[in-house]
């Protein structure tokens, strides 16, 4: 048990967060003052943020012998802060610099954010500055994933048709208000929970509603979740296509059925190869699948032989996540430490990507954080070149007004003057969102400009 004293002040919290990328809650304890002499680790009298976690991470990795890749960063958006960086006028090389001296990364993610930059700048650049991303959220799923900390309920039928009216109301009012104040959209994205647990009717009346109340004339991307192969039926995916809906998410996690089970997916192998095909078929433009590395009891092989499958089902993009075990999932409550001791074998997945993905003619296109994933890596979206999500990466970098609608939606209305942030969130809880919908409505009127 290392002992540690951090002083009492704004940059205790961050400087906390770093501790824990070097060590396990159960390894340390913050001490007071009157401990201190007999800390191992001390940091008192700085003021300066960066100095200050270079100085504790010097500590630590003298104390651990470990040097995260991630360096002294424990924000959930490193490509925000190295596009700062650009914005600000330096090139490349002083970036890389700067990624290297001041936050200590290693040289393989500072050469990632660097090319995630220059990348993300070309995608970007003819967009109208004042558009917005659109977000509609179906809070419901047929059962639970185990790490699962979204709003995701598992209800019966009739539970949706007043939920959704609730939203449509939400959507008639942001088209409308949108036309009002001058703004257009430029990506409309239906998440969730799991938007295909919808009828394929109720699907359509949705997509269409969306469509007449917002103007489209600036819309460059319309993505649909599709996340459970379980959910996916030819008649939905008909109604995705004939909508013009152009992206879709068909979320495999695994192509293990053990580990579908030990996960809470009530899905087989086959129904995922099943859901490509069909949407294959039925000529969907992008296709995106979502796996995930670091899920209980997998090996890198079998992270390799998911893999393999998914590239030969030929989605368009890939997105490759890190297991992160937040507080509000199940897994925590089954496991504290979990991520903690997955940080070899997802070094190895993710090297096992890496290499399968860029073979196969995929490269990286956004990549986020979060709090408490496996090893403290990343999670990166991969596209073949031409198809990456412009929703995606304006939601990681924080550039852009996005207006959430649905149960657990949170608005984030963008001051570019300021480069600052105003969330404006709604109700998580379904039926309390059917309940205030005109509050919801009335705190989008004041917030969304
Ligand atoms: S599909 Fe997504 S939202 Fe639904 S339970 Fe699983 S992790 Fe949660």
């Amino acid at each position: 048990m290392y002992n540690i004293y951090l002083e009492e002040n704004k940059l205790k919290y961050e400087l906390n967060e770093l501790v824990k990328m070097f060590l396990k809650p159960s390894e340390f304890q913050l001490v007071g003052p009157e401990a201190k002499a007999e800390a191992q680790v001390c940091v008192e009298g700085m003021d300066d943020k960066n100095e200050a976690k270079r100085f504790l991470f010097d500590q630590l990795s003298r104390l651990t012998g470990q040097t995260p890749d991630w360096g002294t960063l424990t924000g959930v958006r490193p490509v925000k802060l190295a596009m700062e960086q650009f914005r600000k006028g330096y090139d490349a090389d002083q970036v890389r610099r700067i990624l290297k001296e001041t936050y200590y990364l290693s040289d393989e993610k500072i050469e990632l954010l660097v090319n995630l930059c220059l990348l993300q700048r070309e995608i970007l650049k003819d967009c109208d500055p004042d558009a917005v991303g659109i977000y509609a959220g179906i809070p419901f799923c047929p059962t639970r994933c185990v790490y699962c900390s979204f709003t995701s309920n598992q209800v019966k039928y009739e539970k949706i048709p007043p939920y959704l009216r609730a939203l449509h109301k939400e959507i008639n009012f942001v088209g409308e208000h949108l036309r009002t104040i001058g703004r257009k959209a430029e990506s409309i994205y239906i998440g969730g929970g799991t938007p295909t647990t919808l009828t394929a009717e109720d699907l359509r009346e949705l997509i269409a509603r969306i469509q007449s109340a917002v103007d489209m004339s600036g819309v460059r991307e319309f993505t649909v979740e599709a996340g459970r192969p379980d959910t996916i039926t030819e008649e939905k995916l008909r109604v995705i296509r004939d909508s013009g809906v152009g992206r879709i998410s068909i979320n495999p996690q695994s192509m293990k059925q053990r580990t579908l089970d030990l996960i809470g997916r009530s899905h087989t192998p086959e129904e995922i190869r099943s859901a490509f095909r069909k949407a294959k078929e039925m000529r969907i433009p992008i296709i995106n699948a979502d796996l995930i590395t670091g899920l209980p009891e997998e090996n890198p092989e079998d992270f390799r032989h998911t893999l393999e499958e998914i590239i030969q089902l030929d989605p368009e993009n890939i997105t490759v996540h890190t297991l992160a075990v937040k507080r509000a999932s199940r897994l925590i409550e089954q496991d504290a430490d979990y991520h903690y001791r997955q940080g070899e074998v997802v070094r190895e997945m993710l090297f096992i990507a890496s290499k399968l993905l860029t073979e196969a003619g995929y490269h990286p296109y956004y990549l986020y954080r979060q709090k408490h994933m496996s090893g403290n890596f990343e999670n990166v979206g991969w596209s073949k070149p031409g198809t990456e999500s412009i929703y995606n990466i304006r939601i990681m970098e924080e550039d852009q007004t996005i207006v959430a609608m649905g149960a657990g939606g949170i608005s984030k209305m963008y001051y570019p003057e300021e480069n600052r942030l105003e969330r404006i969130p709604n109700v998580s809880n379904y039926e309390i969102y059917i309940d205030r919908i005109d509050e919801m409505i009335e705190r989008k009127r004041k917030g969304i400009e």
